[in-house]
């Protein structure tokens, strides 16, 4: 990984770079058919910075065809398995070298502080990239008992067509986890990143042109989810969108597909994931460490945010009392002073939402313990890290995914009303349990309704353990591993009768 610079070289880097506005549809940057653009802005000055390509209908078309003609032609799809992986380890080492380059572009519309992108976003996309390339020639298919007289194959093909549909809070990362598996596997890739976040993702794909991945195979459509969107989970010719964003975007993009053409749809989405810490958890401060990560980091614009902890009653003061203790170390303020932990929420809207949900634990009785305002850093949107108290599970903190930096603290008295709480929510993405019992975390871990849950410690795993949600937060398949190659492929029978023509049988 490069050294980070500093924020005196970021800002240089900020105010040079150029900036990629335009769509990068069959290996060449265009603006969208109809002239349309919208503007992308800075959520830490307030500044439009941009404006960007606004795709509708005749560019998604347009894109599906490229990507179409390429999947056909198999200058991907039918390449050698380990030419696609040489060329994507070339896309790694193109990234890696533009790094500082990507990690302002995307600090300046996400607000995300630099010190995260260039330490932990763009190593960890890096490594997903270059493991799935690795995957490509090392995948095997299948033959089945099924006799002497008979070769049955069974192997995995590219499904075609693919759309991946984006969020804002981790632009770099979330890109990775789709076009690793789903170009690895030899698909067309269509990308729609979400409207706040589009300039890393474009600044990829020209980088990935570079690095030989043919036109038509990666693209990017920028644009709204209502217009760019949709018509991707509409289109005829597109067979599986790759999602991650909120659940509720997500049932859209099952009734697009169930009204247009039973494409394939893989949701990752929400969370309001617990973090239970027992009275026997061992070193608080080491657990306060963890769980100011699990909630804080990204500014709790994180769809594993451990945003309710569930903590024995004996250890409550404690445990609270270290966390607010830890954050001293997670200064907030400009995301490309790179000694800032936090930065800016990523727009006016969501800011706006957050300070909502901050109102609205307050008003519903709920005791603030640190933070609480916002945090007059210049013209941005700014919050402080909040913690509340005294919080009861049937509170509008305690249940609805705030995508902010807020903490709810629930007191229980024992680990089953730990689970029960833990358990009594629509989502299931991800959780953590905290004690010196490994057999007791375990058995708990078990009964947890999440897709991933960490015991002492907080994270999702690595690039080879698989990620999605149960219940409201995920829906047919998961990102990461080599589960994720199995989404992005179909699985196909070839049948062949072997057995000796002299041989006379009976033909039913
Ligand atoms: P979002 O509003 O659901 O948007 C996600 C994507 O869908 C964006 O590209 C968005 O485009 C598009 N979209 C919005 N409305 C659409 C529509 N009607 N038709 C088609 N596409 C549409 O989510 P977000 O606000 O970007 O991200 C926050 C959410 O993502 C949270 O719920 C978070 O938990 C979840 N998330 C989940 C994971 C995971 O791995 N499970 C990871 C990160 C985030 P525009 O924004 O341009 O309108
Ligand atoms: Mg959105």
């Amino acid at each position: 990984m490069s050294s980070l610079l500093t924020r005196e070289e970021y800002q240089s880097l900020a105010d040079s770079l150029p900036l990629p506005t335009n769509a990068l549809i069959g290996g060449k940057s265009r603006a969208a058919r109809s002239g349309e653009t919208f503007e992308t802005t800075n959520p830490a000055t307030g500044q439009v910075i941009a404006k960007i390509a606004s795709c509708g209908k005749a560019d998604v078309d347009l894109a599906v065809e490229k990507a179409r003609s390429a999947f056909d032609a198999g200058v991907w799809s039918r390449a050698h398995p380990t030419e696609r992986k040489r060329v994507l380890r070339k896309l790694v080492k193109v990234m890696e070298r533009n790094a500082h380059e990507l990690a302002v572009l995307e600090s300046m519309e996400s607000g995300k502080p630099i010190y995260d992108i260039e330490t932990i976003d763009i190593p960890e996309a890096l490594h997903c990239l270059e493991w799935h390339a690795e995957a490509t020639d090392k995948l095997y298919g299948q033959t089945s008992p099924s006799g002497d007289d008979v070769v049955s194959v069974i192997i995995r093909q590219p499904l075609g067509v693919v759309a991946c549909v984006l969020p804002w809070n981790f632009p770099i990362l979330m890109l990775a986890w789709k076009i690793g598996p789903a170009l690895s596997t030899g698909n067309s890739v269509i990308v729609k990143p979400a409207e706040q976040t589009n300039m890393s993702t474009l600044r990829i794909a020209e980088l990935a042109l570079e690095a030989g991945i043919p036109s038509g195979v990666f693209q990017v459509l920028t644009g709204p989810g209502e217009l760019t969107g949709q018509a991707l989970g509409m289109h005829p010719d597109i067979d599986m969108v790759a999602f991650t964003g909120s659940s509720d975007v997500g049932r859209k993009f099952l009734e697009y597909s169930a009204r247009s053409n039973l494409k394939r749809i893989v949701l990752e989405c929400g969370g309001k994931n617990p973090c239970i810490v027992l009275e026997d958890a061992e070193n608080l401060d080491v657990v306060a460490q963890y769980v100011t990560q699990a909630v804080f980091w990204n500014m709790g614009e994180n769809c594993s945010s451990n945003s309710r902890l569930i903590v024995h009653e004996k250890i409550k003061e404690r445990l609270v009392e270290a966390i607010v203790h830890k954050l001293r170390e997670w200064p907030l303020g400009d995301p490309l002073d790179p000694g800032n932990r936090l930065g800016a929420i990523v727009s006016k809207e969501h800011f706006d939402s957050i300070m909502g949900y901050i109102k609205k634990g307050r008003s519903e009785g709920a005791k603030v313990v640190t933070g609480g305002n916002a945090h007059k850093s210049g013209k941005g949107c700014f919050i402080e890290p909040t913690i509340f108290d005294n919080v009861t599970p049937s509170m509008t903190i305690a249940r609805e995914e705030i995508f902010g930096p807020v903490l709810s603290v629930i007191t229980v008295a024992n680990a089953d009303e730990a689970v029960r709480v833990a358990n009594d929510t629509p989502y299931g993405l991800a959780a953590s349990v905290f004690s010196a019992n490994l057999g007791k975390a375990h058995r708990i871990a078990r009964d947890i309704q999440a897709g991933t849950v960490t015991i002492n410690c907080y994270g999702e795993g690595d690039v080879s353990t698989p990620f999605g949600g149960f219940k409201l937060s995920g829906f047919g398949g998961r990102d990461k591993s080599l589960h994720a190659h199995d989404q992005y492929t179909e699985l196909k029978t070839i049948w062949a009768d072997i057995s000796d023509p002299k041989v006379s049988r009976a033909i039913e």
